[in-house]
């Protein structure tokens, strides 16, 4: 059998990292464009930097995806790289558009006309939803974002729905609920838990600082995730789904979840900016710090994933204590 290519972008972040691992299980050649001299250190974290069957390519513009498009006529293209940070997102709109909306635009442009029987993923956001919606959101429920970088994803699907309605491009948006792993940045909450939690376990000391500890998810494994994002293009049909677990935990039962990984007892006490954790000896091991509060963070958001189930045989889904519990000793066995 032929080889089956898959042109990544954003393959040095966690996503595109566990696809491509995922991917070259399978036999697939992946195509990985980055910028001159990339971080892969999340690669290097799985084991895949020095794969034979992952070609780097250098780019140095968007407009430069055509020639590389035009050259490897991958049979698959995900398109994952995007500004992920919605909190951050918050003080640079401008650049968060442009970077997921417009790069977005420009890979549909270049896929349609260079090589259309490619089949293109895009990354969608559960932030995209509108507001208060207090039922399991689907496919087609309202979509009125609250923060630049859902406007910004927003308008990035809209523009994957035009190009397969309108031009015909076999292209479908993973309407992605928040998803971690052991090689998630540090500037998500989960990574920031584990790790600090796995310190606080060695070596007691300064307490675990958080914003919204009862701001609540459905948080969902990347691995389980980036699988979804393979079975979307293998469809006879190209379409949109949610991928989330339909669950929601909280900030701060993935603290106690993370605590219980490594057998470390610890008791809530107050509420609201007043809550803290103590250890058994009456130490303080997490108290809130205002200043990781963020606008409009009180929705419950859960995610329907009944057509992912259904089309996508999306059914193992790794449970949050799991992961919680897999991140925490992998971050615990980091700092040994
Ligand atoms: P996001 O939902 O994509 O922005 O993912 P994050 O992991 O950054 O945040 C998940 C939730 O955790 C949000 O509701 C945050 O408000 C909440 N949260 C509470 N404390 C913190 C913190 O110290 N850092 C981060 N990043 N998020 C926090």
């Amino acid at each position: 059998m032929l080889e089956k290519t898959a042109l990544i972008t954003g393959v040095t972040g966690q996503d595109g990292a566990l696809l491509s691992q995922f991917l070259l299980n399978m036999g697939y050649k992946i195509i990985a464009p980055t910028r001159l001299n990339p971080d892969i250190s999340k690669l290097k974290q799985i084991g895949i930097q020095s794969n034979q069957n992952i070609e780097f390519v250098t780019y140095n513009k968007w407009s430069d995806f055509k020639l590389i498009i035009a050259d490897f006529q991958p049979n698959e293209i995900y398109h994952l790289a995007a500004m992920s940070h919605v909190g951050e997102s918050h003080n640079s709109p401008d650049k968060v558009f442009n970077v997921n909306a417009m790069w977005t635009i420009e890979l549909l442009k270049a896929t349609l006309e260079r090589s259309p029987n490619s089949k293109f993923f895009f990354a969608s956001s559960c932030e995209i939803f509108q507001n208060n919606l207090n039922h399991p959101v689907s496919e087609n429920d309202p979509k009125m974002p609250t923060n630049p970088y859902g406007i910004s994803k927003l308008s990035a699907h809209s523009m994957v729905q035009y190009y397969r309605d309108v031009k015909g491009l076999f292209a479908c948006n993973g309407i992605l609920f928040n998803h971690e792993s052991t090689i998630r940045d540090a500037s998500f909450v989960s990574k920031k838990i584990c790790s600090e939690v796995a310190r606080i376990v060695k070596t007691p000391g300064e307490p675990l600082l958080l914003g919204n500890i009862d701001a609540k998810k459905d948080w969902g494994f990347a691995e389980d995730y980036v699988k979804s994002f393979y079975s979307m293009l293998q469809q006879d049909i190209a379409d949109d789904y949610v991928i989330s677990t339909g669950k929601l935990h909280s900030v701060k039962d993935m603290v106690t979840h993370a605590f219980n990984a490594l057998d470390y007892t610890i008791t809530w006490h107050g509420s609201g900016l007043d809550s803290i954790a103590k250890n058994k000896h009456g130490e303080t091991v997490v108290a809130i710090d205002e200043q990781y509060f963020r606008p409009l963070d009180n929705r419950f958001l859960v995610g329907n994933n009944n057509k992912a189930k259904q089309k996508l045989s999306f059914n193992n889904i790794t449970p949050f204590s799991d992961w919680v519990k897999s991140m925490t000793l992998a971050e615990y066995k980091k700092q040994q």
